[in-house]
């Protein structure tokens, strides 16, 4: 108990350090909710008061008698309310600052994670803590944590005031409450745990979500169902497992609670008429006592009301933690002191790296040099670990063992912006976001002029896609525009990777555009923008690769055999049985074209 309290208030710190000085707005807030509690309070003690008169007065009421009090417990609301907005007002300030702040550290934060990272953490999660995660510790901090102060200091005042107004009968009130809420408390312990476990439900579902949603087409052009998505359909059974243990929870100590409150007025009838022949004026103990018990659920409502705030403390826990996550995440090593390259060759030495999340190496002590200017190749099964070379090539993520230079310098002491300025990569996912044709193309070069983009498109192979743009170059790609095929989209990134014109180029040779004309117009790109660089080419033509400088196969994360195209084929080895099943293969192919050429 002890711990969770010291974690809680640890949470509420934590957020209010991200607040800078506005975070006092915060707790003059909390302080103004607790006196705006103790103020309203004095409503119902004048209203008490007002009626106790009346009925002790009676049939002798006179308005005169009654006003004062009466007035009084108006102005009491009134003010009450008054402090609760001011209260409110103060909370807010420091609650929108302090959301605004963790949004800006967070995407600062982003700005400088791997480009590896983005693939393990799922953008539907970052999504979600960065605006929803986010928003909830705002509304935390903005009405809960008020609030929070007014249920704790309001049932402590009333159990007070209770007493004070006739000690037996608040006796009686206080053995009361406890019995409404012993069997509450004692079956709600593991409440907070089965809520952490609800939490973390609802966030693999969310995550999961937006995977299935961008599956979608694969789904409908396969013909299958949700259960096509494992993942998703498991998300969403343990999220309704959770769901249905927390109402599970609820239910015996929900029905326990209500039944022994409906019961209160009956436990204080008998209470008062036991206390009756003791007392000095009957009138007197039956007008308490009926105040007392019309009072007595309310007061079992606010203290209910403290049972939520600390579920309402946990999720914001729990939203605080997804953000932490972000905040935490390891930047890239960032060298203290920077080297620009100005020689290109690349040169990788015992390379070894496990994903965060995998068990194994997915590459292992690999070394191979690149001289400025050459192409070298790497080919080989599918998982043997190419993309994770060229991944480390580009800094997505830190090496874990051995190095990878540029210019005879580590690239963990060149800066991003260097590394950014120096490669250039197209890789198979290429994406073009939503803007113009002529944006897409200039983020190679924002500098570039219509004359310069206008002679990377012609070496890209592209004028045909923009001849039959409605709006040439400055018509909208994406949503909302128009949209350009799998194979457009890359020779457009090849386009934008000739304006950049920067000595490395990582390649990842599309597979995924078989259509010939592009295939051909792609190749054809691709030869312009490798032209007098330094080219890392991830190969699965293996007709591409034979003019390569050095052919790399890859196996499990090792290089099995190098060299060239003629010096593999020699050795008779791995590649020369992928060539011959390659070539197989085409020749085949090539064959079906031929026969449907005669057919038709
Ligand atoms: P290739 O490009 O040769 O197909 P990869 O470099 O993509 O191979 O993968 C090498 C190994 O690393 C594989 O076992 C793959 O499952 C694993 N891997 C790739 N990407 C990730 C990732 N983001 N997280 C965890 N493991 C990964």
């Amino acid at each position: 108990m002890e711990q969770k309290k010291e974690k809680k208030d640890s949470t509420i710190k934590k957020l209010l350090s991200h607040g800078g000085k506005h975070s006092k707005f915060t707790y003059i807030g909390m302080a103004l909710s607790g006196v705006s509690a103790i103020v309203v309070l004095f409503t119902i003690v004048y209203v008490w008061v007002t009626a106790k008169e009346a009925l002790l007065a009676y049939p002798n009421i006179s308005f005169e008698q009654l006003a004062p009090n009466a007035i009084l417990a108006l102005s009491a609301a009134i003010v009450g309310a008054l402090i609760y907005i001011a209260a409110l007002m103060c909370t807010h300030i420091s609650a929108f600052r302090i959301a605004r702040n963790l949004r800006t550290e967070g995407m600062k934060h982003l700005m400088k994670l791997p480009l590896g990272y983005f693939d393990g953490a799922g953008s539907g999660k970052l999504r979600r803590t960065l605006s929803e995660n986010i928003g909830d510790t705002e509304g935390f901090l903005a009405h809960q944590l008020p609030d929070m102060v007014g249920a704790y200091v309001t049932p402590i005042a009333v159990i007070v005031m209770l007493f004070v107004f006739d000690w037996r009968l608040g006796l009686l009130s206080f053995v009361g409450i406890i019995a409404c809420f012993l069997p509450y408390a004692m079956m709600m312990g593991n409440s907070r745990d089965n809520m952490e476990l609800y939490m973390k439900a609802l966030d693999a579902m969310n995550n999961e979500a937006v995977e299935y949603v961008r599956g979608v087409p694969v789904i409908k052009t396969f013909g299958g169902s949700i259960f096509s998505f494992k993942k998703f359909n498991d998300t969403i059974d343990e999220y309704k497992k959770r769901v249905s243990l927390i109402c599970q929870g609820y239910r015996l100590p929900m029905i326990l609670f209500q039944a022994l409150l409906a019961s209160l007025s009956f436990f204080m009838i008998y209470g008062g008429i036991f206390m009756l022949p003791k007392a000095e004026s009957t009138l007197e103990l039956l007008v308490d006592l009926v105040f007392y018990i019309l009072f007595l659920p309310t007061c079992n409502t606010m203290i209910m009301k403290v049972m939520w705030m600390s579920e309402a403390t946990g999720k914001a826990e729990l939203s605080y933690q997804a953000v932490k996550q972000i905040l935490d995440a390891k930047p890239l090593s960032y060298p203290e002191i920077t080297q620009t390259p100005t020689s290109f060759d690349i040169e990788a030495s015992g390379v070894t790296f496990q994903y965060p999340n995998g068990k194994v190496n997915a590459v292992e002590n690999v070394s191979f040099t690149a001289k400025q200017g050459q192409t070298i190749a790497f080919v080989g099964e599918s998982g043997g670990g190419k993309s994770t070379i060229v991944s480390l090539i580009a800094s997505f993520f830190d090496v874990a063992e051995g190095s990878i230079k540029i210019g005879g310098i580590d690239i963990r002491n060149i800066s991003e912006a260097d590394m950014m300025k120096h490669i250039s990569f197209v890789f198979q996912n290429t994406k073009l976001y939503k803007g113009s044709l002529l944006d897409n193309i200039r983020e190679g070069n924002p500098n570039a002029t219509t004359e310069e983009v206008e002679r990377a498109l012609q070496q890209a192979r592209c004028e045909d896609i923009v001849a039959k743009m409605p709006n040439g170059l400055n018509t909208k790609v994406g949503t909302g525009g128009v949209f350009l095929s799998g194979g457009e989209t890359q020779r457009i990134a090849i386009a934008r990777a000739i304006l950049k014109d920067s000595p490395i180029i990582l390649l990842d040779e599309a597979t995924a555009f078989t259509d010939p004309e592009n295939e051909h117009e792609i190749q054809l790109a691709m030869a312009s923008l490798a032209k007098d660089k330094t080219v890392i080419l991830i190969a699965h033509r293996l007709s591409t690769v034979k003019n390569a400088d050095c052919i790399h196969v890859i196996g499990g994360g090792h290089i099995i055999e190098s060299g060239t195209h003629e010096d593999l084929m020699a050795q008779n080895g791995e590649y020369a049985e992928m060539f011959q099943e390659y070539t197989a293969a085409f020749d085949w192919k090539k064959l079906a074209e031929r026969n449907q050429g005669v057919m038709a």
